[in-house]
């Protein structure tokens, strides 16, 4: 398995040795300098690692706290077509963990049906991932497209989102989803990992790849085995339908590694920096002729006073209070950001805290040990204690063996 800081879903690809999607990184070294420990005699080939810049992994390096929702369904996103009103209704929403991975495929499947109604003059609700990728898709297509939105990028939840290739996190529930379901999920998979590699290479980073390190006190389990969940909930696993487009992850030998656990992981992940690709997609849009109108919608029947006959639902988890759909199960996720390092190109994954190098920042996000981490929990408040016992969890990493304090 792989470590995706998106969470846990990394923990258990990393702990299957499938080097999946997801990634962790690599402690550190003293501060400014280069991670080059000592080699343990006998051991190891330090020359198959990279110098690894060190995390200055200290609570008052908090920038700011930010908290997320996922919207989860067990049955995976909404997809379906209705008639409300004279509108069609195109759903797009619901992508638990996986909104951004999965943006480009579910995009293209939200388009497709919109565009299969002959408009060509569409209205999209919502301004996150899914609302932004699939009116660039409607876009590119031809339709005039305006996005009606309460709140767009930076200030949407997709915007507190890790920014990790995680296509497979919480997207749905073993034994809840329809027959054809997976299919659909490797289709919507393809597709956007397809897309994500044309934003590489380009100024800004807005989507880059980068190495990602597990590290472990005992031998990690073999095999794939989904942990207990305290929930009863069995979140679905379908990395395995792409493994031919997934990096394996490789065990590194005790002392072959600068980190002070006997075990280590590496991984390689896509990494979306989520500020600079959020913008990139909103000017591109822009540029493109999209048009953005600020407006909240209370009930169905709101979208009535739009123009547009056909209306892609993009709302994420505000369409559990739009669409009084309550199948939408809230998993709360929150992150710390410490002060971004310019040096630091890589992810940590540590007892249960995982760490992603960002452009905008370090981010540190205690991910449980199973993926049901903050379950059915709707709070957005912050929690300053959960921050600080992540930094803790990594530092005290710094503060053992060969790996000097940060
Ligand atoms: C902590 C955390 C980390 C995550 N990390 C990752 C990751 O690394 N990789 C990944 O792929 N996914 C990740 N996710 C999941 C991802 O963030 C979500 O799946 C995604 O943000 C959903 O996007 P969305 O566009 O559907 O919803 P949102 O971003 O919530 O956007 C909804 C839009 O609809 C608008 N809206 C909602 N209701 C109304 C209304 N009534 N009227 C008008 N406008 C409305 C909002 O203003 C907004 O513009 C993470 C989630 C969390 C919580």
């Amino acid at each position: 398995m792989t470590f995706d800081i998106d969470a846990i879903a990394n923990r258990r690809r990393l702990l299957a040795g499938l080097g999946g999607l997801g990634l962790m990184g690599a402690a550190g070294c003293a501060p400014g300098q280069l991670a080059r420990p000592e080699p343990m005699a006998g051991l190891g080939d330090f020359d198959t690692l990279p110098r690894l810049a060190p995390i200055r992994m200290r609570p008052d390096r908090i920038s700011k706290i930010t908290v997320c929702l996922r919207p989860f369904r067990k049955a995976g996103p909404r997809l379906d077509v209705e008639t409300v009103g004279d509108k069609t209704v195109v759903h797009n929403y619901g992508h638990g963990g996986s909104g951004w991975s999965l943006s480009w495929g579910s995009g293209t499947i939200a388009a497709k049906n919109a565009l299969s109604t002959g408009e060509r003059d569409i209205a999209v609700i919502g301004c996150g991932a899914l609302g932004l990728t699939t009116a660039t898709l409607l876009r590119r297509a031809g339709a005039n497209v305006t996005i009606y939105a309460s709140e767009r990028t930076p200030d949407t939840r997709s915007a507190r989102a890790t920014g990790t290739w995680s296509p497979d996190s919480r997207i749905a529930a073993v034994g809840a989803t329809a027959p054809g379901f997976e299919a659909q999920w490797e289709q919507m998979c393809r597709t956007s990992y397809a897309a994500f590699q044309t934003y590489l290479g380009l100024a800004g980073d807005p989507v880059e790849w980068t190495d990602r390190y597990s590290l472990f006190d005992n031998p990690p389990g073999p095999g794939r085995a989904t942990p207990h969940d305290p929930n009863g909930v069995r979140f679905v696993e379908y990395v395995d339908r792409v493994r031919d487009i997934t990096p394996r992850s490789l065990d590194l030998a005790p002392g072959s590694h600068p980190f002070p656990t006997p075990y280590a992981r590496r991984g390689t992940a896509m990494q979306f920096n989520i500020a600079e690709y959020a913008h990139l997609l909103m000017t591109d849009y822009l540029l493109a002729g999209g048009k953005i109108e600020t407006m909240t919608f209370h009930t169905p029947a709101d979208l009535a006073a739009l123009k547009q006959k056909v209306v892609v639902n993009c709302t994420g988890y505000g369409a559990r209070a739009l669409w009084k759909d309550e199948s939408i199960i809230p998993v709360r996720g929150q992150i710390a950001w410490l002060i971004p390092q310019f040096e630091v190109h890589y992810g940590l994954y540590y007892k249960g805290v995982s760490i992603l190098a960002r452009r905008d920042g370090i981010v540190v996000q205690q991910v449980g040990q199973t993926e049901a981490w903050g379950y059915n929990d709707d709070s957005e408040v912050a929690s300053r204690s959960e921050a600080e016992d992540a930094i803790a969890t990594i530092a005290a990493l710094y503060g053992r063996g060969r790996t000097p304090a940060a």
